[in-house]
């Protein structure tokens, strides 16, 4: 699981007190992104826009930049930065609660594609193009999550536009010949496999196409189709069938129509690990912990995930406490039974000075965790390359 690069550059950063560690193989990052993009090179297939708020390090934006045909911004914070960081990138930027300084920033910043989030929000664009001068171009962001069982994460709730709501913006853009209409955009679930994610992807072209004749869109069409790639954090061999899902999707498409997606976890989770050491093992009340350096302010997705997460232990030969052949704990060193990293997993050895790896740990590992809780030192971050 863990690649060669990485492992030489752990024993490395251990040598030198480095630990914890964020290391991202960009190497691999590209391997990956490669097969992606080659999986999705029918004629029809959807182009990819990157969603930035995974892993939005410039240095994963720069390794992604040419397998990817945009990146999907979700802030004026995140849509500052990766201009920044690719200047000549295409955006799309999504998100509920817009500012008006976030959509003239959008406007000043060359956004291609805003997803408008409901109908406020469409007049006060509307108004900003026309009080500024400038065209805009938008894709309306549809709920069709009514019922989604079985999905990790249903994107229910306050997002887009469910088809009553949406309503409303035939006439805002009946009024305002600045704002054009593209298509539609829905990102319904996450953790769908390939099939599960043709069939949403159908449902959302379905009501999308019905739902633009009705109101007499003209033109080529756009339909965003979302991100939210199955990631299997228990098997980590396993990968979302790309193969699969771009050639079934490909054959979806109707001609003048562009599809598009916009994964974050499933481009940029397998290329990072979070690196630290044991720092001591015991038995509690008959159960074997080992307390690593760090904890889960630094890497809060299992907590977020409610997860073992993916690791491998690398021996390292100390002489301190260890436990053998029995499940082990992996906690940081947070006052707080929370911080779990993984709980009562079959070891079969762990000792003090061992170092940790956790694997998939590229995408909503540290810029989602609380880093300051505790104020430990943060950890050291690497991006390796061949
Ligand atoms: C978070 C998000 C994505 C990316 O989801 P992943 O599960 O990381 O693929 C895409 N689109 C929108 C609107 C999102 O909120």
């Amino acid at each position: 699981m863990i690649t060669r690069l990485v492992e030489d550059h752990a024993q490395a950063l251990a040598g030198k007190g480095e630990l914890p560690a964020f290391v991202y193989d960009l190497a691999a990052l590209r391997e990956h992104a490669a097969e992606v993009k080659a999986a999705l090179s029918a004629p029809g297939a959807p182009e990819i826009f990157y969603a930035a708020k995974a892993n939005p390090d410039a240095p994963i934006l720069q390794a992604l930049a040419p397998y990817v045909d945009g990146i999907e911004v979700a802030s004026g914070g995140e849509l500052a930065h990766v201009r920044e960081a690719l200047p000549d990138a295409r955006l799309a930027f999504g998100g509920p609660g817009k500012t008006d300084d976030e959509l003239r920033l959008a406007l000043d910043l060359g956004v291609e594609r805003i997803h408008v989030e409901s109908p406020y929000e469409l007049s006060r664009l509307a108004d900003i193009a026309r009080t500024s001068g400038r065209e805009v171009d938008v894709l309306l962001r549809v709920n069709l999550a009514g019922d989604r069982g079985g999905v990790a994460l249903a994107m229910s709730g306050p997002f887009g536009m469910d088809p009553d709501l949406i309503e409303s913006c035939t006439g805002i853009l009946e009024n305002s010949p600045q704002v054009r209409l593209r298509g539609i955009h829905a990102h319904l679930a996450s953790g769908l496999d390939a099939s599960a994610m043709v069939a949403q992807s159908a449902e959302i072209l379905a009501w999308g196409r019905a739902w633009l004749d009705r109101v007499g869109h003209t033109g080529p069409r756009e339909f965003n189709l979302g991100g939210g790639m199955a990631v299997d954090y228990s098997t980590p061999e396993t990968r979302f069938d790309w193969k699969q899902y771009g050639a079934d999707v490909a054959a979806l498409a109707e001609s003048g129509e562009t599809l598009r997606i916009e994964p974050g976890r499933s481009i940029s989770v397998y290329a990072g690990w979070y690196l630290t050491e044991v720092l001591d093992v015991k038995k509690a009340h008959g159960q074997w912990y080992a307390v690593l350096r760090g904890g889960t302010m630094h890497i809060r997705t299992p907590v977020t995930k409610q997860h073992n997460h993916p690791h491998d232990v690398l021996t390292r030969n100390g002489d301190g406490p260890a436990v053998a052949g029995e499940p082990v704990t992996l906690v940081g060193q947070l006052c707080t039974p929370k911080d779990v990293f993984a709980r009562d997993v079959p070891t079969d050895r762990i000792a003090v000075g061992d170092l940790v790896a956790f694997s998939m740990s590229g995408a909503y590992a540290w810029n989602i965790s609380h880093h300051d809780f505790l104020m430990h030192p943060k950890p050291t971050f690497h991006y390796v390359d061949a």
